[in-house]
């Protein structure tokens, strides 16, 4: 296994590598961060009889557990990692949606993702558009369902930066400024057709894992600017 799985993650065994007040730090981990939009992973942390929650995994230097407590853990320990399958493949279909929405709402009407916010109930995009009266909500909702109906499967790859710049279909290249040049290699996610950008979410391997999608709400948010809110059926 090469790729950590988007969703129904497996537990997975690490040693505590540091403890910071309530914060663990582990060895290695699959806990998503909270970034990009998308809320960090819940859980657990045990070792042995001993198990402690784990609160929403926050990004840092070294990936951050926060805990409700540390007691009777210790540096070196070897613990049992158990993720929170129903809030993560709830983000990871939502996050998985929101790639398909905005290289769809880029493709139909040239708007650009400037923004975005993710939760297991409902998604916001914000999308810039050069006119956005030509923006048409049941025209993108038909055919963001069509392609999660159409059974594309989604792909990692780990390219260099100069790849993922040249590359004529990639998407979403600006906020590659923001990671630091010593990282070479950047995660690449392929919709198969619909999408390709570098992007640190989590994904499912195939579109047949989602949900359709409702658009629930589009409102103005300045020039230029609309905010479309979406709920997947079955969250
Ligand atoms: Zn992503």
């Amino acid at each position: 296994m090469t790729q950590h799985p988007g969703i129904n993650p497996p537990p997975f065994n690490t040693i505590i590598s540091d403890i910071i007040d309530n914060n663990i730090i582990l060895n290695e981990s699959y806990c998503y961060p909270r970034g990009g939009g998308q809320q960090g992973d819940t859980g657990t942390i045990r070792k042995n009889d001993l198990q402690t929650e784990l609160l929403e995994t926050m990004p840092g230097e070294s990936i951050i557990h926060p805990v409700v407590s540390t007691q009777g853990f210790e540096i070196g320990d070897e613990v049992i990692c158990t993720i929170n399958h129903e809030r993560r493949n709830k983000n990871t279909t939502m996050h998985t949606v929101q790639h398909i929405v905005s290289a769809i709402a880029n493709d139909m009407f040239l708007a650009e993702t400037v923004g975005n916010q993710i939760s297991e109930e409902y998604t916001r995009i914000d999308l810039l558009f050069p006119d956005r009266d030509k923006f048409n909500s049941e025209d993108l909702q038909q055919a963001v369902n069509d392609i999660i109906k159409s059974n594309k499967d989604v792909k990692i790859h780990k390219w260099d930066r100069e790849r993922i710049l040249n590359h004529e279909q990639m998407r979403h290249t600006k906020f590659m400024d923001r990671i630091p040049n010593t990282v070479t290699e950047l995660r690449v996610v392929e919709i198969m057709d619909v999408d390709l950008c570098p992007c640190g979410g989590t994904h499912v391997d195939n579109t047949s894992n989602l949900y359709e999608m409702n658009i629930t709400n589009v409102k103005s948010k300045g020039a230029g600017k609309l905010r479309i809110s979406y709920s997947l059926n079955n969250h």
